[in-house]
C-alpha cells in the first residue's frame, strides 16, 4: 500500500456546470498511479487532473490538510489561463479543511452554467443550485445571504463580488472578504456563471494525527509583527510599514497557524472588523492612496477588487473623493490587471521551492517560508513522524516536477477512457 494512503479519502468530486451533473468517484487511475512515486496533493494533483479534465477549475487539498501540522488549512485553486497554463491560487484561513471534511480530496468543476449558479460542496456530495437573490449583491451581502440560506452549517465561501465581471482585476473573496486571488479565480467563476462555491465540510478527515511536534518546535507568536515581517518582502512593503504600524490592531491567523501574519484594521468609520490578509495588496494601495487607505481596503473587499490591480484606479484619491472614484470605476473602464504574482515570497534563496512544497503538501506557502530552520522534509514526514525524519523527501521532489510538467501518457489514457 502506498505510504500516503492514510492521508487521503482517495475520492474526487466531479461537477459539470453545463449539464448540471455532479458525482463523487474514486481517484482517476493516473492520479492513483502517481501516488506510487510522488505526493499527489495540491498543485501537483491539479497538474494531473487538469491534464485529464481540460478547461476546468481544480480545488485541491494536500496530504497534510486538516492534520496537526501548523498551517495545514490550505486549499489550492488551480485555474486555466491562456496557452494551456494553470494559475495556482492559495486559499487560506480554513478552506482546505472545509473541503477535505466533505469526504473528497479534490473537486473538479467544468462547463459553463446556463444561468447564475452556486456550487455547494458538502458531506452529502456536491450540488448545483440557482443563484437566486445572490446576483448583484456586494460581498458583505453575499455573506449575509449564505448565513440566512445555510444557517445550520459553518461554511467557507469563495465569492465572486461585483468586480468579477471586470475580468482580470476582479478577485474572488473569501468569507470575510480576504483573498490572494490576482484575477484568476474570480474571472473563471464569473465566465462560467458560478457566483459562489460553498464548502460546508462537517465530515471526518482520513487522518489528522495525534502529535504536534512542529507546533511545539515553532512555539506561539502574537502581535502584528508577523504582518510586518511578510509586508517587508512584498513590493512597496518597506514604505508601507509605518502606516501598517499606525492603522493595524488585533492580529489574526488561519486555523491551525501559531504564527499570525494577518491583522484587523483598528476600529474606525466603516472599517470595523476589516481583516488585512493580502500584504501585497496592502502595500499597493498604501503606495497609491496613503490618505485613503482604510477606504480603499474596504472598497476592494466589499466589491471583490484585486487591490494590486485596483491601486492604479485609486492613485492619489483623497478620502472625501473616494465614493466618486468607486462610482467612476463602475461607470467607466475598470483598472488594468496588476503585475503577475500570487503570494509573497520571502527573501531566502530557497523561498520559491519552499512555497511550492507548501502548495503540494497543503501547508501555507507563507508559513513554510517563515520557518527556514525547519526543513521541508520534516513537514513532508507528517505530523506523527519523528521530527528529524524526511521519509517523503524524494516523493516531494517528484511532486514538484509533476506540478511543472505537462500532460503524461497515463493521463492521456484516462482521457480516452472518459471521453470514449
Ligand atoms: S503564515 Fe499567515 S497566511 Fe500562513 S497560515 Fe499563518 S496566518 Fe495564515
Amino acid at each position: 500500500m502506498p505510504p500516503l494512503d492514510k492521508f487521503f479519502h482517495k475520492k474526487i468530486a466531479l461537477v459539470n456546470l453545463a449539464s448540471g451533473t455532479t458525482a463523487v468517484e474514486p481517484w482517476p487511475r493516473s492520479l492513483a498511479n502517481e501516488a506510487e512515486r510522488c505526493i499527489p496533493g495540491g498543485s501537483a494533483a491539479a497538474a494531473v487532473l487538469s491534464g485529464i479534465y481540460g478547461d476546468a477549475l481544480v480545488l485541491a487539498t494536500g496530504p497534510l490538510t486538516g492534520t496537526m501540522s501548523p498551517g495545514s488549512s490550505l486549499l489550492v485553486a488551480s485555474c486555466p489561463v491562456s496557452g494551456g497554463a494553470y494559475a495556482h491560487v492559495p486559499i487560506l484561513l480554513r478552506h482546505g479543511t472545509a473541503l477535505k471534511t466533505t469526504g473528497v480530496d479534490f473537486a473538479v468543476v467544468s462547463g459553463k452554467a446556463s444561468s447564475p449558479s452556486i456550487l455547494i460542496l458538502g458531506s452529502k456530495g456536491p450540488r448545483i443550485e440557482p443563484a437566486g437573490g445572490l446576483s448583484g449583491l456586494e460581498v458583505p451581502g453575499m455573506r449575509k445571504f449564505f448565513r440566512a440560506r445555510l444557517p445550520e452549517t459553518r461554511h467557507s465561501l469563495l465569492l465572486c463580488g461585483p468586480a468579477s465581471g471586470w475580468g482580470s482585476c476582479g478577485s474572488a473573496a473569501l468569507e470575510n472578504g480576504t483573498s490572494l486571488d490576482r484575477g484568476h479565480l474570480a474571472p473563471w467563476m464569473s465566465n462560467h456563471n458560478l457566483l459562489a462555491i460553498v464548502l460546508t465540510g462537517g465530515g471526518s478527515l482520513p487522518f489528522a494525527g495525534g502529535r504536534r511536534p512542529l507546533f511545539d518546535k515553532l512555539g506561539p507568536k502574537s502581535g502584528i509583527g508577523g504582518f510586518l515581517d511578510v509586508l517587508e518582502h512584498v513590493e512597496g512593503g518597506a514604505q508601507a510599514k509605518g502606516t501598517a504600524e499606525k492603522i493595524l490592531g488585533r492580529p489574526a491567523a488561519c486555523h491551525s497557524c501559531p504564527w499570525p501574519c494577518m491583522a484587523y484594521l483598528k476600529p474606525g468609520p466603516s472599517t470595523n472588523g476589516l481583516l488585512c490578509a493580502d500584504h501585497a495588496g496592502f502595500a499597493a494601495l498604501c503606495g497609491a492612496c496613503p490618505d485613503s487607505l482604510p477606504s480603499a481596503l474596504e472598497a476592494c473587499l466589499r466589491l471583490g477588487i484585486d487591490p494590486v490591480s485596483g491601486a492604479s484606479a485609486f492613485r492619489g484619491v483623497q478620502p472625501d473623493a473616494f465614493g466618486k472614484a468607486i462610482e467612476n470605476l463602475f461607470a467607466g473602464v475598470p483598472p488594468a490587471k496588476g503585475p503577475e504574482f500570487s503570494f509573497p515570497l520571502l527573501s531566502q534563496k530557497e523561498a520559491p521551492e519552499r512555497a511550492l512544497a507548501g502548495m503540494v503538501l497543503g501547508i501555507c506557502p507563507i508559513l513554510v517560508q517563515r520557518c527556514p530552520d525547519i526543513p521541508v522534509g520534516q513537514w513532508a514526514a507528517g505530523p506523527d513522524s519523528d521530527p528529524e525524519a524526511a521519509s517523503f523527501g524524494d516523493m516531494l521532489k517528484a511532486s514538484l516536477q509533476l506540478a511543472a510538467k505537462a500532460r503524461t501518457d497515463a493521463q492521456q489514457e484516462d482521457m480516452e477512457i472518459r471521453h470514449g
